[in-house]
Order: structure tokens, then sequence, then C-alpha cells
């Protein structure tokens, strides 16, 4: 018996029937057998040992996809957990998945794993590797499993196993090494070229810290030694950027786990500093594209946030407190704030669009195993602004929001950024709110958006949350890191449930059409990818301090003063550094601070009234008077 299989171009093989994946790449090529390390049989991810029985598309998978590396690198992650288990029987297995750029396993160890350990991993992996032990699959009952999971005495795995539904589950065997794991894997554990591990770190089972502290290794993994290589410079260069590491080295900011709580963060002068900037440009931004900017308290009662619906569906994230046996929220989020401002007029269609934005602090308790510096934290303001309009305002709504966004995340030095359209799953209709009428006008408005400004975009079907659909904005940092940026997002939700109306051309009451939208999303986080993308070199406008003047000799502290308040006058933020110290030593540490500017006075400059300018890159540009550094970075800084 033959079966026909057909190709991703299209094209048809016949072969035996049974014949393993593998066989059938082998079939097509050589190089393309050596490449696989799983396949696709009509859609669906599976073992290259898996055997066809019916006429099939097939696909072959290599690691030059996203699946293919998610493969390769769980398949990695098995080999670590098996490395660990012979050194340490007595640690424990949790999980270990494939993440984006690598791997982790998350193991319950009775000793903190120390750097040392990881390299005796490393060559224990290796060992695995030698071995080439084949990796195989089996089917078994779900209590089969936990048996043989009672006698490795894995208790989490039996944990996992108590949680899942099925009367049936897979093992993936390597040597002595059994796990509990969907697959697919690679074939055999030779299959796995270059590996790296490369960091501990703590964290708790199922990200609750309620639960034990287990001990998390990452590692990564790749077919070719040059893209390890590469991948390895790229991580060393994103450690030196690392805001966590530049922030309390540029006295940005700090964050007090113990005395004030994890998630929380604190800003010294130069981080409230640069925060004022980005602050101050993004009020007046705002206020010349028509916003209005409201204020609202950081706390309301409960009853807010139960005609909101966070009350019920959001409440394991918020911080609430009792008040003399009145239950107050901690606001997560501004919008019922504004939406209250909005009620307290009734509004014709002739008085919108109405725009209200606020640069909103609020609290979310989330996770603590999830928290990460400035990117993920309790305490965050956001850049916040809610459109109420009618749907015939609705485009041109869109496109102002796009302009406006393009034009912030340009000054911040973002050129390139990606936009993600989320929509609803056309076949669950029933999981959204909103009828079919209001959610083909507001996808069209996205689109048609788009298309006035002439961007691409990738269509998400059925990403959409369910009150509405959303732009998702990805800024591209100098790493060309992806990061989290603006979004638009529709609510066909809490204008019913606020009532939140206008009155029409026809005399009637309609419910507005609402949007939430961010441009930089959290100033916190924002100002985290900011520090990473100019590795703390801010450009002029945003460094906290701009201009350092260095005296050489005590005799030039009255001059150089005198420069200070000049162009302190002229707006510009300086600092003096007229400590009697050798004159190498203050350029070095201005150059480690990262000021833009060091102007350098010494007793030639006192007599010519100039200053010696020099640039935090070592470049020297010679003398200049006062006056013409001043015109020089004012329209520097006014260009941004
Ligand atoms: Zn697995
Ligand atoms: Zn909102």
């Amino acid at each position: 018996m033959s079966l026909t299989i057909t190709l991703p171009d299209g094209s048809q093989m016949d072969v035996p029937e049974g014949i393993t994946i593998i066989d059938a790449a082998s079939r097509v090529g050589k190089r393309l057998a050596d490449d696989a390390v799983a396949g696709k049989v009509d859609g669906k991810l599976v073992d290259l040992a898996t055997t066809l029985h019916d006429n099939v598309n097939l696909e072959i998978v290599t690691f030059d996809s996203n699946e293919g590396k998610e493969v390769y690198r769980h398949t990695a992650s098995h080999i670590m957990a098996q490395a660990v288990k012979r050194l340490f029987p007595e640690v424990k297995l949790t999980i270990g998945p494939a993440i984006e750029d690598g791997f982790y396993y998350d193991f319950d160890s009775p000793r903190p794993f120390v750097p040392e350990d990881l390299e005796k991993i490393e060559a224990e992996m290796q060992r695995i590797i030698d071995e080439d032990l084949s990796i195989e699959r089996s089917v078994v009952s779900k209590n089969e499993a936990i048996e043989l999971f009672k006698v490795k005495n894995e208790t989490y795995k039996i944990e996992l196993l108590d949680d899942i539904d099925e009367d049936s589950v897979s093992l993936y065997k390597q040597g002595e090494f059994v796990d509990l794991c969907k697959g697919p894997h690679l074939p055999t554990t030779k299959k796995l070229k270059f590996f790296k591990l490369l960091s501990l770190a703590g964290a708790y089972w199922r990200g609750d810290e309620n639960n034990r502290m287990l001990q998390r290794i990452y590692g990564t993994a790749f077919t070719k030694k040059s893209d390890l290589d590469n991948y390895l410079k790229n991580l060393e260069e994103a450690k030196k950027r690392d805001h966590r590491k530049l922030g309390p080295e540029l006295d940005l900011f700090s964050i007090h786990e113990e005395e004030a709580g994890p998630g929380l963060v604190y800003w010294h002068p130069k981080g409230a500093t640069l925060r004022r900037v980005i602050e101050d440009f993004w009020k007046e931004v705002h206020i010349k594209n028509g916003y209005q900017l409201v204020v609202i308290p950081h706390i309301a009662r409960s009853n807010l946030w139960r005609t909101s619906g966070h009350y019920d569906f959001y409440r394991e994230n918020m911080y609430t407190m009792d008040a003399g046996g009145q239950e107050y929220v901690l606001k997560p989020m501004n919008c019922p704030g504004h939406i209250l401002i909005y009620k307290t007029h009734t509004h014709s269609y002739r008085d919108l669009p109405i725009r209200y934005a606020e640069l909103g602090t609020v609290y979310r308790r989330e996770k603590s195993g999830t928290l990460h510096g400035l990117l993920r934290v309790r305490g965050f303001t956001q850049d916040d602004a809610h459109i109420f309009c009618t749907p015939e305002q609705l485009i041109s709504e869109i496109v102002g929001v796009i302009d406006l966004m393009d034009y912030m995340l340009k000054s911040f030095g973002y050129d390139e950024y990606k936009i993600e359209l989320s929509v609803r799953d056309p076949e669950h209709k029933e999981k959204y709110l909103g009828s079919d009428e209001e959610w083909e006008m507001a996808e069209n408005a996205l689109i048609d958006a788009l298309a006035q400004r002439d961007l691409s975009y990738e269509r998400k079907e059925g990403e959409a949350v369910f009150y509405g659909p959303k732009i998702d904005v990805k800024l591209f940092d100098a790493l060309g890191r992806p990061w989290q940026g603006p979004t638009i997002q529709f609510d066909f939700n809490l204008p019913k449930r606020f009532d939140v109306n206008y009155v029409g051309r026809d005399g009637k009451e309609h419910h507005v059409v609402m949007v939430h939208r961010v441009v930089l999303g959290a100033i916190e986080r924002f100002v985290g990818g900011l520090i990473e993308h100019y590795g703390g070199a801010f450009p002029t406008w945003l460094s906290p301090v701009q201009v350092k003047i260095i005296s050489i000799t005590d005799e030039q502290i009255d001059y150089a003063l005198q420069v200070e308040n000049k162009l302190e006058s002229a707006g510009l933020r300086v600092e003096s550094d007229t400590r009697s110290e050798k004159l190498g030593f203050k350029i070095r540490e201005a150059q480690l601070e990262k000021v833009p500017y060091m102007l350098i006075v010494g007793a030639r400059e006192v007599k010519n009234h100039t200053i010696a300018v020099r640039l935090r890159t070592g470049e020297d540009l010679g003398d200049m008077n006062i006056d013409d550094f001043i015109s020089k970075i004012t329209t520097e800084i006014s260009e941004k």
C-alpha cells in the first residue's frame, strides 16, 4: 500500500504506508533530513518518528522556524534536567519550557545552585549528547503516570498530573530520564549541537509567592556555533545596557523590596528630572492635539468598580481597603474616573469628540515572580487618554492618534515599529460583547485609518479582548529588541455599563464610541526601555544633566560659576565640578555619568572668555565662546 503526501510547495510524493516522517524527509533530500527537528502533519506538530498512515499534508520543521526553535530548545531543557538529576539526585523536577531565545527548567533543590554548578551541568549535558540517547514518546494512562512519578518521588509531576483532565498522557524518555511532556522532541540527544547555560534565578512554584521558591536555570541552544557566539555577544551588550544596572549607576531610581515592598519605584532627583522632561513634552503635545488634561483621585469606593466590572473580573489584582465599613479600591485603571467627569454634563454630538488625558498613576497586584525592574511594577503611571466620539468621527480620531504616536515615538528615537491589529474570532462571536455592527465599524475604522497613513500591519484573528478590537504597536530598540509600545483599544463595554451617552442629530440619546489609548504605556516601563535603547547616554534634550563645567585648578572656580549661571539662565541643566581633583579623573567621572557636554575651563579660557568643549564620546570640539555654545545646544535640544 502506498500513500500520497503533499508538501508545502504543493508537490506530491508517493511513499509506503507506515513510513516515518524522518524517512519521508530523506526522500525529499538528505540536507532536509539532517536539518529536520520535527514534522507537521495536517498542521499538527509531531515527532520525526511518527508514522504516516493516510494521505496527508506534510511539512518538515527545521530550526529556522519558531516552532523548530521551540522543539530544539525544549529538548535542550530535558537534557539539562537529566544532567541535573544525574548530578543532584535529591533535586525534584517541575517544569521546563522553551522561551523566546532559549529555555529554562525550574528545580526544587535543597541547596541553591551556584554558578560553578552550571559548569558541571554543562559538562554532564555534553556527555548525555555524546551518548546519543534516543528520545522516545509513549502514551500511558494518567494513573500509570502517577504511579511512575510516585516511585521517583517527583511530587510536582504528580501535582501537574492531578490537574490534567485527560485519561491518558504522553511521556518522553531518554536513557534513565523520563518526563511528563506533550512534546514533540528531537529524535536523539545527539541532535542538539551548541548550547550554553546562562543564568540562575529564583522562581516560585506556579509564580505564586505563597509557594516554595524554586531554582530556575536559563539556557539557550543553536544549530550553528556562529549563531550561538553572536547571541552571547548581543547578550553581553544587553547586560551592559540593563536598566536595573544603569538605573542605580546613573542615580535615577531605586526599588526597596524589603522596606517598602517590591514593584514600587523611588525616583531620585536625576530620574525625576528625566520623567519631568518626558511628562512636560507629553502634556505639551497632547494639549496641542486637542486633548484636555484631567486629574482624578487615587482611591474610589468599590461600587464604582462593581459598575465597571473590575470588581468581579479583576479583583485579585486590586488593592482594597476598609475605611470605617466602606470598602475602597486603589485605582487599577483610570477609565471609570474619566467617565464620571464626562457624565457631569449632557453632551450633544456637536460637543464631540471629547478627549480626556491624564498621566494617571495606577496600582496592580502583579505576582511577585513577574516583577522586573521598571518593566513590570505594581505602581505605575499610564499616559492614559479616553476619546469619546460619534461613529462618524472615528476614522479621523484614530488617524489623529496614529499621527501623535508616530511623532512622539520618533522624538524618542524609535524610528522602527511594527503594528498588530487584533480582531475577534469570526468563528466564536459569542465570546465577545457588542453587536456585529459595532465590531465591523470599529475594525474597519482601524483598518481605514492605517490605510490612510499607508501603514502595514499584521492581522491577529481572535486576539481581540472581549470588549473591542485594538491596535498594538511594538517598538524596536537599538539592539533590535521589541518593546511594548502604544495601544489603541475600542470599548463596547464601559459606555453601556456606565450609560455614557450623547444626544445625536436625531435628538435621541446614543452610547458614545469610547477609545482607550496610551502612547508611552507606563512611564516606568518606557523609561526602562529608553535607558536600554540609549545605553544610558540620553540625547541632550532628555539628559538629567546636560552640561558639566570642569575647572582645571582652583583659580578658575569663579569663572566656572559665572559660566554655570549663564547657562542656567538659558534654561540648561548644568553642574560644576570644581573639586581639587586631577582633570583626567573629573573628565572620566563625567563620562561615566554620561553627561553629553563637558566644558573645560583653565587659565587660557578665563583669559579669552571661552570654554573648551568636549563630548562624552571623548571627541574634542575645541574652544568656543559661551553664546555660540548656548545657541548650538539650545538648537539641538529644540530639534530633539
Ligand atoms: Zn517537556
Ligand atoms: Zn481606559
